[in-house]
């Protein structure tokens, strides 16, 4: 295994712990992913000093993040935070929330912690780590296993079962038989939690999960989907399969990535019960806005594009303006990724769907017609005011003379001149007939 090396930052605040006469471990799951061998940028330190004591010994170097469950955030010299975790012990949980109390030793601390591979310490300074449930071994059974009794380590905090789903997707474990069973057995009771708390869990699914689909059909066998969100309660593999397709590396760390992911994941609701879906479950307004409109375009232009995607005619310029409109030029990369996605997850579950080929055709021209092209009302030559001014009154009959001169540019951009929209905009007057 993968020899552990915290960085100087935390050997210093764990020394400086020691010094003062306390325990400090490294604990979670910064020791985990180091035995797996991945990177991991928050170690946390579990210690025998009460927060306070920590407090005392950092003075202006802390800040208290979460005092009533015993964790400090200590600052190092380049302003990054540590979280310093007293050890502690659950005096009561309720499914949802615990209460815990401090001057608990390492070993209890561990033992309240979820599963076996993020029960494991190590402290530096003695080059020893403490593994009381064997996490090394289920690291290297690649299994995913409650700390205790599972059935009463679910009762307590019903967010494991969606931990334990997440990090079996993560790191393609698989999970033991027990552990599965109580968290099938948790599903019915997982409405309990906080929309806050699911959501949180969903996107950290999203952004962590290189394949999220192994977590997302494990959400649907567990029941999980049924209780926290029914409409993808029977959600086909192929439909869940669609985030697998949005992965792309570059954008990882990013939230757009986890945006697209969750509005392919959606998608099969249509972009109205998707929205409401995300307002159940609490996300951001910026969320809720970019999946909607990804997911209204999907429903206005996701048929046609690959009708004509599928067709051998190559589209014309028009044709794809007229798309480009619909979607917004400034979404075509999004709203085009989230489209392949769904068509190679559509491939892979062997139906017809447009080739690699004519989507990347596409959506080159797509992106050059975005940049190139007038499309929307600011890009055209007159506006609101110049038609008044020309004499078209103002009111229902001045917006739709302006949509139809927009639609006239649109199929042909060369009309795009102040010269030509004015005297359309007077022929169209006419034509509507002599005003009410
Ligand atoms: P991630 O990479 O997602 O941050 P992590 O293991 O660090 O993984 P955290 O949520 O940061 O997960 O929690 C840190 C540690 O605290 C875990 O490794 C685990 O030991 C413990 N822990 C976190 N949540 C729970 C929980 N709901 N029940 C029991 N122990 C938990
Ligand atoms: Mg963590």
């Amino acid at each position: 295994m993968t020899p552990l090396n915290p960085p100087a930052a935390v050997l210093d605040i764990a020394g400086r712990l020691e010094e003062a006469g306390f325990e400090a471990w490294c604990v979670g799951g910064a020791i985990r992913d180091a035995l797996l061998g991945h990177p991991h940028l928050d170690w946390d330190l579990a210690t025998s000093a009460t927060p306070d004591e920590v407090r005392r010994l950092f003075g202006k170097r802390t800040i208290p993040i979460g005092i009533e469950f015993g964790t400090v955030g200590v600052l190092d010299r380049k302003g990054t935070m540590h979280e310093v975790t007293t050890f502690r012990r659950d005096v009561k949980t309720d499914g949802r929330h615990a209460v815990v109390e401090f001057g608990a030793s390492l070993e209890d601390d561990l033992a309240r912690r979820d599963f076996t591979i993020n029960s494991i310490a190590y402290s530096p300074s003695r080059k020893e780590i403490r593994d009381p449930f064997d996490g090394r071994g289920d690291l290297d059974r690649r299994i995913v296993r409650a700390v205790g009794d599972p059935d009463a380590r679910m009762r307590e905090d019903r967010l494991r079962a969606l931990r334990a789903i997440r990090f079996a997707a993560r790191f393609d474990f698989s999970i033991d038989a027990q552990t599965l069973r109580a968290l099938e057995a948790s599903a019915p009771y997982l409405g309990r939690l906080s929309a806050e708390r699911v959501k949180q869990e969903l996107d950290k699914t999203m952004e962590q999960v290189d394949c999220p689909s192994r977590a997302l059909r494990l959400w649907r066998d567990t029941g999980a989907f049924a209780t926290l969100i029914p409409s993808m309660a029977t959600a086909s593999d192929e439909a869940l399969s669609v985030p697998d397709f949005l992965a792309r590396p570059r954008l990882a760390r990013r939230p757009a990535r986890r945006m697209l992911r969750i509005a392919g994941l959606l998608a099969p609701l249509g972009h109205r019960k998707a929205v409401r879906q995300l307002e159940q479950l609490r996300s951001s307004k910026l969320e809720i806005q970019t999946v909607g409109s990804l997911l209204e375009s999907w429903e206005t232009s996701g048929e046609a594009l690959s009708i004509t995607l599928a067709g051998d005619r190559r589209p014309d310029d028009p044709e794809i303006r007229r798309f480009v409109s619909a979607i917004t030029r400034t979404r075509v990369g999004m709203f085009m990724r989230l489209a392949s996605a769904i068509w190679s997850a559509a491939a892979a579950g062997g139906r017809v769907s447009p080739s690699a080929h004519a989507i990347r055709g596409l959506y080159r021209r797509m992106l050059l017609i975005a940049f190139r092209d007038p499309l929307d009302l600011g890009s055209l030559a007159v506006d609101g005011d110049d038609l008044r001014r020309a004499g078209i009154p103002a009111g229902p009959e001045l917006g739709k003379i302006l949509r139809l001169l927009m639609s006239a540019v649109i199929e042909d951009p060369a009309r795009n001149t102040t010269d030509w929209l004015l005297q359309e905009a007077q022929r169209l007057l006419a034509a509507s007939g002599p005003a009410a």
